[in-house]
């Protein structure tokens, strides 16, 4: 049977745990790298619910995109939610391995192709490569791609709506008729607006914009927030279908917890 490192190997060939982000956390963040993996349970995040849910399956790997360690953990208090999390992982020797920036930032088979392909872009390239990981401007932050034929903004940003599932999505004025370029950044994205205006955008997709930062917008480009989660719901499907590919004795399910914090009314 394979091991939690195994694992941890084929998801580096894929997305490289170096390309994360320097303020990042993902890797290997609980777990004995040498334990067999039973089953996979794949998740956007890891809360003491989805462990539970890890349990129930019969898995004792959860592979999922935000690192429930993030910044310092600087004590165990049963009764916060990430101390309950790390609790209810080490009592039933579940191992948890976060793959994030690091999937962010690669252009095939990352977080923004996936959503690309759910909204019609194609013919995507990296929107800000950091050609100090990779001089061939495949890896950095953002994609930028096409739609085949130009469509009325408010048509698509509706098509978006569906195809992205987003209980709400929030605008900025549709200074552009018709919308062909579009730049896409799951999760927060806002520090990419500039990039995408300078590569010719008509519309922004993303998630976690303020108040202020809409106006940045300027009657350049279409900034619409999708919300986090809904930008990056679809990473789940990827992963579970990179890890079937290479690995087929055990099995890999999809968490049924929402994790979402977010509610819409
Ligand atoms: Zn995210």
């Amino acid at each position: 049977m394979p091991t939690v490192n195994d694992i941890y190997n084929y998801l580096d060939q894929i997305a490289p745990f170096r390309y994360q982000e320097s303020y990042d956390n993902a890797g290997i963040l609980i777990g004995d790298r040498e334990m067999e993996v039973t089953g996979v349970l794949i998740s956007l995040d890891t809360t003491e619910a989805v462990v539970l849910d890890a349990i129930n399956q019969g898995c004792n790997l959860i592979v999922s995109h935000h690192p429930i360690i993030f910044g310092g953990v600087k004590r165990i208090d049963y009764q916060h939610y990430i101390s309950k999390t790390i609790v209810a992982a080490i009592k039933h020797d579940i191992a948890i391995i976060a793959i994030h920036t690091n999937l962010d930032n690669v252009l095939a088979d990352g977080v923004n192709q996936m959503i690309a392909s759910k909204i019609g872009v194609t013919d995507l390239r990296i929107l800000n490569p950091n050609l100090a990981l990779d001089e061939m401007s495949n890896v950095g932050s953002g994609v930028i791609g096409t739609l085949p034929t130009p469509v009325e903004s408010l048509d698509y940003l509706l098509e978006v709506k569906s195809q992205m599932k987003a209980g709400v999505i929030k605008y900025t004025d549709l200074c552009k008729s018709r919308v062909h370029t579009v730049a896409i950044c799951g999760g927060s994205g806002s520090f990419l607006l500039p990039a995408a205006i300078a590569a010719g955008a008509d519309l922004f997709i993303t998630a976690d914009y303020k108040y202020h930062e809409y106006f940045d917008a300027n009657g350049q480009i279409i900034i619409a927030d999708i919300g986090h989660y809904e930008s990056e719901q679809y990473t789940s499907e990827q992963l579970s279908k990179l890890i079937s590919q290479k690995f087929r004795n055990f099995a890999i399910h999809l968490t049924k917890v929402n994790t979402n914090p977010v509610n819409y009314l």
